[in-house]
């Protein structure tokens, strides 16, 4: 459209949003925004004069770098969270036959990736307070055929890891952390990726992005193997296939750009673990439920999720009203989808994460709130929750 007037939308800009009644030039305050910088951008610069543009030395480094800031001995990188969820499935041998318990309060991906390999997902119910699976409700899913738990560090709250792996120790179980979520969380001295092979999402609105990009860590040599044998269609020496594989692999611009971002991730979460404070300090005045973080555990707020257990979608629509953009993460739970009629079982009810589907709101956190968008933020929800009180 060359000659007119139109505002060119810069990346990382927000995008204008009319607000009647508040001025012509009001800007929403988005859900997620990532950060892209200049470091950013001579990375991927850098990638496209090397003329190396798919999967190559950056993504080497990339893997090792990662591997390192976790604390685990390997990590593979793949096109996405969900195929690192995928392959990390496979390279454990799970397939038909087997039973995987996982919680129906997630992203869908995280189930998805069960019945990809052909295997029968099993749900546990969550605990209302952390949103994360609730380790007694996997205890009492073990059946015979069960080979696996896939917990989810939901919001950038980990999962209880240490009960979790006692329980995969004591029923010779994989544990597959989804840390989609929650790179940098803690439990203890655990980081996320290092109890278990474990699966991070670099999409954009994660706490650290490649734009879209995944990655599998281990402590298995095997695991690792099996991750790189099968994201490369299942080729060691080029042209020679061993085994049915895929092209699930990260390019070097992705990798570049993810090198960049791991440099920043430890800032971005001190910002959002401090917005998260000022909104729970905040949100006292209201009859809002706040986010719980558990003893010992290094929650990086990849969503700031609150309770309503009225009207939270007249708080929603009234939010947005005032510019402040929310969700809800996830309306439905993933044993009501469409797509898992044919695979929960008949009648099936996970309560918990029922109330919770019909409950949560998530409020914006990301590091780039100004001090002025978090006081908006908060405002609104005070003013807004005690209309209905
Ligand atoms: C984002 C996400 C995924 C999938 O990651 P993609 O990179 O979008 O494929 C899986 N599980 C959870 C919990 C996620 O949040």
């Amino acid at each position: 459209m060359l000659g007119t007037a139109e505002p060119v939308v810069l990346v990382g800009e927000r995008a204008p949003k009319l607000c009647f009644g508040q001025g012509e030039n009001e800007m929403s305050i988005p859900i997620a925004q990532p950060m892209m910088g200049p470091e950013e951008a001579a990375a991927v610069q850098a990638v496209l004069a090397s003329g190396e543009l798919a999967q190559g030395r950056w993504v080497r480094e990339f893997e090792e770098t990662f591997a390192a800031y976790c604390g685990a001995k390997f990590a593979v990188a793949t096109s996405s969270g969900t195929t690192a969820l995928h392959l990390a499935l496979l390279a454990h041998r799970i397939g038909p036959g087997d039973e995987v318990i996982t919680t129906p309060f997630t992203f869908v991906a995280s189930s998805n990736a069960i019945l990809y390999v052909g295997a029968t997902p099993v749900f546990a119910d969550i605990d209302p307070r952390t949103f994360n699976i609730d380790p007694t409700c996997v205890e009492q899913a073990i059946t015979r055929r069960t080979r696996a738990i896939i917990p989810v560090d939901l919001f950038g709250h980990p999962a209880d890891l240490p009960r979790l792996r006692a329980i995969c120790e004591a029923h010779n179980l994989v544990l597959i952390e989804d840390a989609c979520q929650a790179h940098g969380a803690c439990v203890g001295e655990w980081r996320a990726g290092s109890t278990a092979t474990a699966c991070f999402s670099f999409y954009p609105t994660k706490n650290m992005t490649t734009g879209e990009g995944g990655i599998v860590t281990t402590d298995s040599g095997e695991v690792a193997d099996a991750v790189r044998l099968l994201r490369q269609h299942g080729s060691r020496q080029r042209y020679i296939h061993d085994v049915l594989g895929f092209n699930f692999r990260m390019t070097n611009m992705q990798a570049a750009i993810g090198l960049v971002q791991l440099t920043k991730l430890d800032g971005f979460n001190a910002r959002r673990i401090s917005n998260a404070a000022f909104l729970t300090d905040s949100l006292k005045a209201s009859e809002v439920v706040t986010p719980t973080v558990r003893h010992g555990v290094k929650h990086v707020f990849h969503q700031f999720t609150i309770r309503v257990s009225h009207h939270r979608d007249e708080l929603q629509s009234m939010l947005s009203e005032r510019g402040v953009e929310s969700r809800v993460y996830y309306p439905v739970p993933v044993h009501k989808q469409p797509l898992y009629a044919a695979h929960a079982p008949a009648g099936a009810s996970f309560p918990e994460a029922e109330r919770a589907a019909a409950e949560v709101l998530s409020l914006p956190v990301h590091p780039s709130l100004s001090d002025q968008d978090l006081h908006a933020i908060a405002d609104a929800v005070v003013d807004t929750a005690n209309r209905f009180t």
